[in-house]
């Protein structure tokens, strides 16, 4: 599983990074940005998954 994020739809919530602070950081500019190249370990997913879940812009994704 790998997640991504959307830096044009995100606007610096930072609920993903208040989440999962594993998988997710964020830039000087408020934008979350994903950690390394965003691969998550298995025992991670379920974080990954309230990370979507709880974006209210609908910025990161998953893939499988
Ligand atoms: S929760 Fe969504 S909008 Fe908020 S910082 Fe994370 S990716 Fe951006």
């Amino acid at each position: 599983m790998r997640v991504t994020v959307d830096s044009e739809k995100c606007q610096g919530h930072n609920r993903c990074f208040a989440l999962a602070p594993e998988l997710f950081d964020v830039d000087d500019y408020g934008t979350a940005v994903v950690i390394g190249d965003g691969s998550v370990p298995a025992d991670l997913e379920e974080k990954a998954r309230l990370a979507v879940a709880n974006c209210p812009e609908f910025a990161i994704e998953i893939e499988e």
